[in-house]
């Protein structure tokens, strides 16, 4: 069993971009379980699937094989052996996967993807159910928010440097959804597990946040 930090939290809590530091000081591996969502949601936006219909989106899990693979630090996903990294951070992918997380045959598709990489490896990994379903047993378990105006501004910040047009308020509102549908969904919904450490970063800089987790960690 490889040595496992899980951290969960809300869209634009900085999950990623901290446990990718801390993986590069720790020497762990970064999983990055939101691109396997999203991967899967490419699947279903390629094949035209209404996530609506959840016989349909059912069968398509069975048919979409996802795998990942990492070049130095960087997770790469292959999806039916086609590399779509690049493809899974669109808006729609996104909005995609946010709905089609909530599906049973969905999550039970990447549950083994995920505990097999923790089996193996030394893993940070990132998502919404890692500590309380994927990995229970986790060494430990961080729970990372921040306020709605503070991931809001984060995100508008990060779209307004890329040079794409967009909206504060619509930003705001988007991932207020987000957070309901994750916090209210049936399986696997998003919330502290009760052995994790929770991190609010609305007023903390990101080399904070770092050193906090790793103070947690062997
Ligand atoms: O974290 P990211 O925004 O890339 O995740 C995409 C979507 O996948 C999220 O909106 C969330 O609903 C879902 N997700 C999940 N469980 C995870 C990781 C992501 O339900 N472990």
């Amino acid at each position: 069993m490889g040595y496992n930090v899980a951290i969960d939290g809300p869209a634009g809590a900085g999950k990623s971009t901290i446990a990718k530091l801390v993986a590069k000081k720790k020497g762990y591996i970064y999983v990055d379980t939101g691109a396997m969502y999203r991967a899967m949601a490419l699947y279903f936006l390629d094949c035209g699937i209404d996530p609506k219909d959840i016989e349909r989106i059912g069968d398509a899990c069975k048919k979409a094989d996802i795998s990942i693979k990492y070049e130095g630090e960087s997770q790469q996903v292959f999806l039916n052996g086609e590399n779509v990294t690049s493809r899974l951070r669109d808006e729609a992918v996104g909005n995609m996967a946010s709905v089609t997380s909530a599906i049973p045959s969905v999550r039970e598709a990447l549950l083994e993807l995920q505990r097999n990489l923790a089996q193996t490896e030394d893993v940070i990994m990132d998502g919404r159910d890692i500590g309380t379903h994927i990995l229970p047993n986790a060494d430990v378990k961080i729970y990372l928010t921040a306020s709605i105006a503070t991931r809001a501004r984060r995100r508008y910040e990060e779209l307004s440097e890329k040079g794409e047009s967009c909206n504060y308020e619509a930003i705001e509102k988007d991932i207020e959804a987000r957070d309901m549908r994750d916090m209210t969904r049936d399986i696997a919904p998003l919330k502290q597990a009760e052995d994790a450490h929770l991190i609010d970063s609305s007023d903390m800089a990101i080399e904070e946040v770092v050193e906090a987790i790793i103070k947690f960690c062997k």
